[in-house]
């Protein structure tokens, strides 16, 4: 630890693992296709791991951090060390790269000749608290069994140190990954697995002390959430023991992502060393945490959002920070991002093209780096006032509050304008039916896709030369619009009722629309981890939305115009687009999910006004957008709903709006879907359909229902046999006349060796459907 009076110390709670130039996802798909070896990609991660030390070491931050970085998950990882490897995966002792690897994705091609229903399949993945990162969902099962079962944090502790860095280990606690974990069987009780799991973290805590280590971090979120009196208990279970274990080595407890509310007595009662606080989230809860906490202890305060892509203010930073001295003795207040800086993109280095004005609000994480070390300094500074980079911050804050490329008043008069009769769609639902059978003349059961097709090795080149200037508009468009014909032929021979463009121009739903919005900002190499190899671009929006120019009538007018049977449309929802970008931090997310609504309802008139008598604006991110605590979340779904409504409510009762989302658990939603008031909902409900169609019915949702018959997840092709099956069950419960069939999800990643045969036995299934009743 670097010791020095004049800096507050400094540390981060991890740091991108996919490399400034995404060299992770490189190595990692090379190697799983076979060609590069174990060793390359090993190579590879040491020296991500190493690029890492060193820049915190660079910005002279007083801890170094460990074990942040993963070959594919942090909680994967933990399972592996703790040894929970679920038992089909036949696993006893140390855990393989190659084991891991099996577990993420299912078993490798090249074993794939055996049975397919012999091979293991993969854990399951769900979404990080409210983040758009992917973790791997850990199974309990019966009679389940702990074993340390890797070395992976002590031997990043151990490189790091070789390096000369003593690093501080990171590590998920064991009570978030307890809680995030499933149980696969009922019988199994949260006390047996918290039993069992204390002597493994118990022997970790020794482990790092043998090892030499001073610190050590345990992330414990779960406290941000609502948790049962169960698991608060299980704090006060755990870490005495786990104090005990090593009463030396110094544990950190890590929270963030929000408020800790009535957790704030635990971390105030536990015997824990330090606490990382979440600032960014929760800085109207400090005042009370100050006056609880113990002096004598470590205060770590998450002042820098890990979680945007803005420039911290320093003079709100410095405010609290020196409010928080009057409580905390210098040498005991540590800075710190809010969270992982794996959330955010690596560098504004590699950002060549940016807009130079907005370049200069932001900062990645190599950048937040930076401006943690500076606020450590100018922090115990008597005049930081006159400091050259607290000024430069102060100017770069101050400019981006009046930028003219923010603000536009138009945008905020038209939103102030709205009206309630704005916001509902002319006639109620029964009455918009009668008129829209009358205009698209379907059959029974209708029968549609959700948007996307195959999106081939061809369609990807063409889009990519197109960008990089190689080939010109017009010859781009005549591509484009060949795809369309031949997707449009392929869903009239196939018979699907209501026809769909295909989605080739869009390589991502949600940049399509982020590049062409204004008040979006698409970077050159802003990625961010989604899952294991994948990662996402999410657009920054820096600015007051609108639509500046049509996002999509060329190509939904082209394909209308070559079929006589209704083109649908095709939009992503304000919410989602929202939800899977940067945001600004300067106004409610509200009040910009609502200008991306007034943006997208100018393209719904304009497609109507255009001939698309359907249109569905796809809502997949609307469920993930609720805020963790439940006392939140009727605030948001108000708002999202209204959202929707301000997109779609523009249109005459005979226009037939669509929604889609892909998740199952609709349960506690339901009534605020309803409330969106879409003229057909198209949903995945392949996976889980009993479940789904039972919450649907008991809530007796009145408009039409697309059910997903057909998993797009899966390579399967399904039978016509088993989505009768699940059609028959629908219909057992739902009027006919409000059923519809389709996929679960858009087809962009399936082949058309798949997709062709699936829904021809779609629509077989809905014409067999037909003739039974
Ligand atoms: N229309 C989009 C597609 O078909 C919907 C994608 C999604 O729901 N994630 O690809
Ligand atoms: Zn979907």
């Amino acid at each position: 630890m670097i010791n020095s009076n004049n800096r507050l110390h400094t540390h981060i709670l991890g740091y991108p693992r996919i490399g400034s130039r995404r060299q992770l996802k490189f190595a990692l798909e090379s190697y799983w296709k076979g060609k590069s070896s174990l060793h390359e990609l090993i190579q590879t991660a040491e020296s991500i791991k190493k690029e890492s030390w060193e820049k915190q070491h660079k910005a002279q931050l007083s801890i170094i951090s460990s074990n942040d970085f993963s070959f594919y998950d942090h909680v994967l990882d933990t399972l592996c060390l703790v040894g929970a490897v679920p038992k089909r995966f036949k696993s006893n002792g140390p855990v393989s790269l190659d084991l891991l690897f099996t577990m993420a994705r299912g078993m490798e091609k090249s074993r794939q000749g055996q049975d397919p229903s012999l091979l293991p399949h993969p854990m399951e993945m769900t979404k990080w608290f409210d983040t758009n990162y992917h973790y791997i969902v850990p199974e309990f099962e019966k009679d389940q069994h702990f074993s340390l079962s890797s070395t992976k944090p002590f031997e990043e502790f151990k490189q790091a140190k070789f390096l000369g860095y003593l690093s501080k280990p990171i590590l998920l606690g064991p009570i978030s990954f307890l809680f995030l974990g499933k149980k696969k069987d009922p019988s199994i009780k949260n006390d047996e697995l918290i039993a069992k799991i204390i002597p493994i973290y118990e022997e970790i805590l020794k482990e790092f002390y043998s090892l030499g280590a001073d610190w050590v971090e345990l992330d414990e979120p779960i406290l941000t959430l609502d948790i049962s009196s169960e698991w608060q208990k299980a704090f006060y279970e755990i870490y005495p023991r786990l104090k005990l274990a090593a009463p030396s080595l110094k544990i950190l407890l890590a929270t963030y992502f929000g408020a800790l509310k009535e957790n704030r007595e635990i971390v105030c009662s536990i015997p824990i060393d330090g606490l990382h606080y979440d600032c960014t989230r929760a800085g109207h809860e400090l005042q009370g945490l100050l006056q609880s906490w113990d002096k004598n202890k470590v205060l770590s305060l998450g002042i820098i959002d890990g979680r945007n892509v803005w420039k911290n203010d320093f003079s709100q930073s410095l405010k609290i920070i020196h409010h928080t001295l009057e409580f905390i003795p210098a040498e005991l207040l540590w800075l710190a991002p809010s969270c992982s800086l794996h959330f955010v993109p690596v560098s504004l280095k590699e950002e060549k093209k940016i807009n130079a004005e907005i370049r200069n609000w932001l900062a990645f994480a190599d950048e937040k780096i930076e401006e943690l070390s500076t606020l450590a300094t100018l922090a115990l500074r008597e005049n930081y006032q006159n400091d050259d980079q607290y000024k430069e911050n102060q100017k770069a804050i101050e400019q981006r509050k009046t930028s003219g490329l923010i603000h536009d008043p138009s945008v905020k008069e038209r939103l102030a304008a709205l009206k309630e009769t704005d916001l509902s769609r002319k006639s109620p639902y029964r009455q918009r039916k009668e008129l829209q059978a009358k205009k698209l003349g379907l059959p029974l059961f209708p029968t549609t896709t959700i948007g996307s097709f195959p999106q081939t090795a061809e369609v990807r080149k063409i889009r990519s030369q197109y960008r990089l200037g190689h080939i010109a508009e017009e010859q781009y468009d005549q591509f484009i619009q060949e795809e369309i014909r031949k997707v449009v032929q392929l869903q009239e021979e196939i018979g699907l009722d209501v026809l769909v463009h295909g989605e080739f121009e869009r390589s991502d739903m949600v940049e399509y629309f982020g590049e062409k919005l204004k008040g979006f900002l698409i970077t050159e190499n802003g990625w961010v981890q989604s899952y294991g190899s994948r990662c996402v671009k999410p657009p920054i929006i820096y600015g007051d939305v609108s639509r500046q120019m049509p996002m999509t009538i060329k190509w939904s007018k082209f394909a209308q115009s070559i079929t006589t049977k209704p083109m649908k449309g095709m939009l992503t929802g304000p919410v989602t687009i929202l939800q899977w970008s940067f945001v600004r931090d300067d106004q409610p997310r509200k009040t910009t999910a609502k200008q991306i609504a007034l943006a997208i309802r100018d393209e719904v008139k304009e497609l109507e006004q255009n001939g698309l008598g359907v249109i569905q604006i796809d809502e997949p991110a609307l469920r993930e957008g609720l805020p963790l605590r439940k006392i939140d979340w009727n605030d948001y779904l108000q708002w999202a709903i209204e959202c929707f409504r301000i997109a779609s409510c523009c249109v005459e009762d005979s226009t037939q709006i669509h929604t889609h989302m892909c998740y199952s658990e609709f349960g506690d939603i339901i009534e605020a879907i309803a409330k969106l008031d879409a003229d057909v909902i198209s949903l995945e409900a392949s996976r889980s359909n009993l479940e789904l169609i039972d919450s649907f019915v008991r809530f007796r949702y009145p408009n039409d229902i697309g059910l997903g018959v057909w998993d797009i997840h899966s390579p399967r092709i399904p039978t016509t046999e088993e989505i009768l099956v699940i059609l028959r069950k629908a219909l057992s419960v739902f009027p006919k006349e409000s059923l519809w069939v389709n996929p679960d999800c858009g087809l962009k990643t399936r082949s058309y060796e798949e997709v062709i045969p699936s829904l021809k036995n779609m629509v077989e299934a809905a014409h067999l459907l037909r003739k039974e009743i």
